[in-house]
């Protein structure tokens, strides 16, 4: 056992590191050699540790196993290139870290436990960080209720792990998306905005059907009127309407996503029109009809932007025209990868460099 930085880190004895191919990534496969825990109990924190990558021995009572006090945040370290490290945007997933566990009733790990931890985490696993472009470290910090008790309370105990593992550049074909009307992902006054497990387990089974009718996602809309659109699948949606680049508000059914904000601020610094505003159906809709939509994606951490080909609106395909470089999407997505890799000034600060 040494102490890094004030976090006592207990080495693997065997790296995993030999087993990864790292020109045949797969999202979510591999997992690097250590991972970062910290328990909360009796009103406070205790000393963090990183330790080697391995099974937890919880209780079968565990809270989070039965009333769904879970929550987790999804970000990204990339090889820069001149070969340091950048946590992109630590600051904002923290943020929004502290508003889903307060959403559900949880203790909220200290944010210099949060960075600290992450900085010594990735700097052990150093090696494991991608250094083909596009391929980064998958940063999953969580929390979840580990108290043993099966009454329904809120929990007095809470672990907080981060665990990472390399993932590969996702260049995302085209993707089917049909508008859901029947399920909903999120209601005015629930936990939409929140990164809450339970949010994931209620979309599976609209999401398999839609697989199951030829789409890869659905296209959620308001739960009070089914009208309007809101995200596809787990990631934000934007559309180019009028040469314009349209989102959803922000509201307590839509997760505040740190693509989206990212994708937002730079079309402004890019001279690009901009528009938070509700999306009517109709207006998608009337929008295919006089040729005015020209691109429809997905924003989010996993693959920046997953273009939308075709959008099935009450039963009737409409396809948005092919893609090319010259996109609006593929221009925003090319500059803030510029950004990430330290090729592009980072004026926003969005750089975090270990
Ligand atoms: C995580 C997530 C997003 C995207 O957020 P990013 O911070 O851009 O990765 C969007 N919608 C939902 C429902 C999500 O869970």
């Amino acid at each position: 056992m040494e102490i890094i930085a004030g976090i006592p880190v207990r080495k693997t004895i065997h790296s995993r590191l030999p087993e990864v191919d790292f020109n045949k990534l797969e999202f979510g496969k591999y997992i690097a050699d250590h991972m970062l825990v910290c328990d909360y109990a009796a009103g406070e924190w205790k000393q963090p540790q990183i330790m080697p990558y391995a099974d937890l021995s919880i209780s079968p009572s565990a809270l989070a196993l039965h009333y769904g006090q879970t929550v987790f945040e999804g970000m990204k370290a990339f090889r820069m290139h001149d070969g340091r490290i950048n946590i992109f945007r630590m600051e904002k997933h923290y943020d929004r870290f502290v508003r889903s566990l307060q959403r559900m009733c949880m203790a909220v790990p200290p944010k210099d436990i949060f960075m600290d931890g992450l900085t010594q985490l990735i700097s052990l696993d150093e090696a494991w960080v991608p250094g083909q472009q596009g391929n980064a470290l998958y940063l999953r910090p969580f929390v979840f209720a580990s108290e043993a008790r099966f009454g329904v309370k809120v929990s007095d105990e809470y672990r907080f792990i981060i665990f990472t593992g390399p993932v590969p550049a996702l260049y995302a074909d085209p993707i089917k998306v049909k508008v859901e009307t029947k399920y909903i992902r999120a209601a005015r006054g629930g936990t939409g905005f929140a990164k809450c497990g339970g949010n994931y387990g209620a979309s599976f089974l609209p999401t398999q059907n839609a697989r199951q009718a030829g789409y890869d996602q659905v296209l959620w809309t308001d739960a009070k009127e089914n009208k309007f659109i809101e995200e596809s699948g787990m990631m934000n949606v934007m559309f180019v309407i009028n040469n314009t680049l349209v989102t959803a508000p922000l509201s307590d059914s839509i997760l505040d996503g740190v693509t989206r904000d990212s994708l937002l601020t730079l079309a402004n610094d890019l001279g690009y029109n901009t528009e938070e505003r509700a999306i009517a159906i109709t207006e998608l809709e009337q929008a295919f009809t006089s040729g005015t939509i020209t691109e429809a994606f997905g924003a989010g951490t996993a693959a920046v932007v997953a273009p939308i080909k075709t959008i099935n609106i009450n039963g009737i395909d409409f396809m948005l025209p092919k893609y090319d470089e010259h996109n609006l999407m593929f221009n925003l997505k090319n500059k803030l990868e510029q950004i990430r890799l330290g090729i592009d000034a980072d004026v926003h600060g969005w750089n975090y460099i270990i």
